[in-house]
């Protein structure tokens, strides 16, 4: 098995801890131990970043983004050893941890690039004065990564912290954690000075609770559900900090008239299966127009059970396990409400076996809207089909929940396009496609499911303040 000794990562050296196992969710296996940072630890990480800060600002920008690309060509490298590691730890296929990893390259690379631009401005203003608008890096970042993408969700903060000129400590998800240190120890070996990047592990509430007030942290970024989003940032708050908040979502999908609905079955369903669900933007609520709706959910059910669910080290496994037992808990008790509450089973239900977190894709149609998975992030392999009259009740049905992430919809009309551009409540809409964000595009939530962006040039400008020098002169 070639998982790595996982280590905490503090002023450019491995440091060793006791700390907690890690299971393989394909087969409940303890595959390694995950180090808990002490105090000690991270006021030693915290004073490392202040340095790191201080050195790393003063870099020239293209001097930082030889380092940074230099990580991300290493990365490109090891991306077979990375998988691995993080499908053992995750669950996902080993082909998902393949593309993740090469996704995160794509959002190193353009953030790394995108840091050699981060203008300023000057503003007119008459004789003798100028206004210089400068963009500096904001401080030291604490940043807070998931389970669900253990290598693109730190890659993000890192790339986005370092490409500004920011230093960062990551404390990265207990559950996966070879993801991020691999992706830490890409960076060491790049060359990056000691204390840019620091990598620490532990209890997650007490690790944010030391991090979040401490004075040397100047901006929070938290990946994560919307419960923990809004503890830390009523805690950035009240310390005045700044946040990126990417937080959960309940992804609608608009099924129009006008289009194939076989076809939009059949993306869906491969779509739904990527990391079993796992995923903040997964398509969840199918809003199919009544002509088209009873075609739909029996081609995706169909389709759904088709798919082989098994160990992500089986190159012919579709349908990975869930990432921990919470998931299965989860599908559970929303499968058993919204039945209970009049919803058919199409497809799937119940857990798979009693050894690994195995639960097949599940298709519930008619569920009403004060079923609980109506209602509530799934966060795994669900899919709830329902028929709608026309486009205003698919919108107002999007809408009717306080998430705003990721919203699909499948039309060739420029006018339902136009209509849901300017009624849709989500952070991002993809129409005919299923991709809800790439390196260059900003990416993140509106209501409960955060503010702030990751990606685009949104994406760095969090990781900056804007300085106004007005100059008086001659
Ligand atoms: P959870 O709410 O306990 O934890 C969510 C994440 O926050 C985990 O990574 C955890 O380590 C971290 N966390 C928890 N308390 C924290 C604290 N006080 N300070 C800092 N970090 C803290 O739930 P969970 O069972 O791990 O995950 C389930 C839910 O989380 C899902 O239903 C989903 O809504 C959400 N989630 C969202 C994303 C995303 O990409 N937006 C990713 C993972 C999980």
């Amino acid at each position: 098995m070639n998982y790595p000794t996982i280590q905490l990562y503090i002023d450019g050296h491995w440091r060793s801890a006791a700390g907690a196992p890690i299971i393989n969710p394909a087969d409940e296996t303890v595959i390694g131990t995950v180090p808990h940072a002490t105090k000690a630890d991270l006021d030693d990480a915290l004073a490392a970043a202040e340095r790191g800060f201080a050195t790393w600002r003063k870099t020239a920008p293209a001097a930082r983004m030889q380092i940074i690309m230099r990580a991300a060509a290493l990365i490109r490298t090891r991306v077979e050893d990375m998988a691995v590691a993080m499908t053992l730890e995750q669950g996902k296929p080993l082909e998902q941890a393949r593309l993740e990893i090469l996704r995160g390259c794509d959002i190193i690379e353009w953030d790394a690039s995108e840091g050699m631009r981060q203008y300023g401005r000057i503003i007119p203003a008459g004789p003798g004065l100028q206004h210089m608008v400068h963009r500096q890096p904001i401080g030291p970042v604490a940043a807070f990564s998931p389970w669900n993408f253990p290598m693109s969700a730190p890659a993000r903060k890192v790339a986005g912290a370092l490409s500004s000129g920011c230093s960062i400590i990551l404390k990265a998800s207990e559950e996966t954690p070879a993801g991020a240190m691999q992706l830490v120890r890409a960076f060491h070996d790049a060359g990056l000075p000691p204390g840019v990047l620091n990598l620490v592990f532990g209890n997650p509430s007490e690790i944010s609770a030391y991090l979040v007030p401490h004075p040397t942290i100047r901006l929070i970024t938290f990946t994560g559900s919307v419960p923990v989003g809004k503890h830390l940032a009523a805690l950035a708050g009240q310390h005045m900090k700044p946040a990126i908040m990417e937080l959960g979502g309940h992804g609608p999908v608009i099924v129009c008239e006008d289009v194939d609905p076989v076809d939009v079955a059949r993306q869906s369903v491969t779509t739904k299966s990527r990391n079993a669900g796992q995923v903040c933007v997964a398509p969840t609520r199918f809003f199919v127009h009544e002509t088209h709706f009873e075609k739909f959910a029996a081609t995706f059910a169909e389709r759904a059970a088709q798919l082989k669910s098994g160990d992500g080290m089986d190159p012919t496994t579709q349908l990975g396990p869930l990432a921990n037992i919470r998931r299965i808990e989860a599908m559970d008790r929303l499968v058993s409400d919204a039945t209970a509450r009049g919803a058919r089973l199409l497809a799937g239900g119940s857990r798979i076996g009693n050894r690994g977190y195995f639960y097949p894709i599940t298709v519930l149609a008619d569920a009403p809207d004060d079923a609980l998975a109506m209602n509530e992030e799934p966060f795994g392999p669900l899919a709830l089909i329902n028929p709608v009259r026309d486009l205003d009740e698919a919108i107002e049905r999007a809408n009717a929940l306080p998430f705003g992430l990721a919203a699909y919809a499948f039309t060739h009309s420029a006018d339902n396009v136009n209509r849901m551009t300017g009624n849709l409540d989500a952070g991002n809409l993809s129409i005919n496609h299923f991709v809800a964000s790439v390196a260059e595009t900003p990416f993140g939530g509106i209501k409960d499911s955060g503010y702030g962006r990751e990606g685009g040039t949104e994406g760095l400008a969090c990781y900056t303040v804007a300085k106004n020098v007005s100059h008086k002169f001659g």
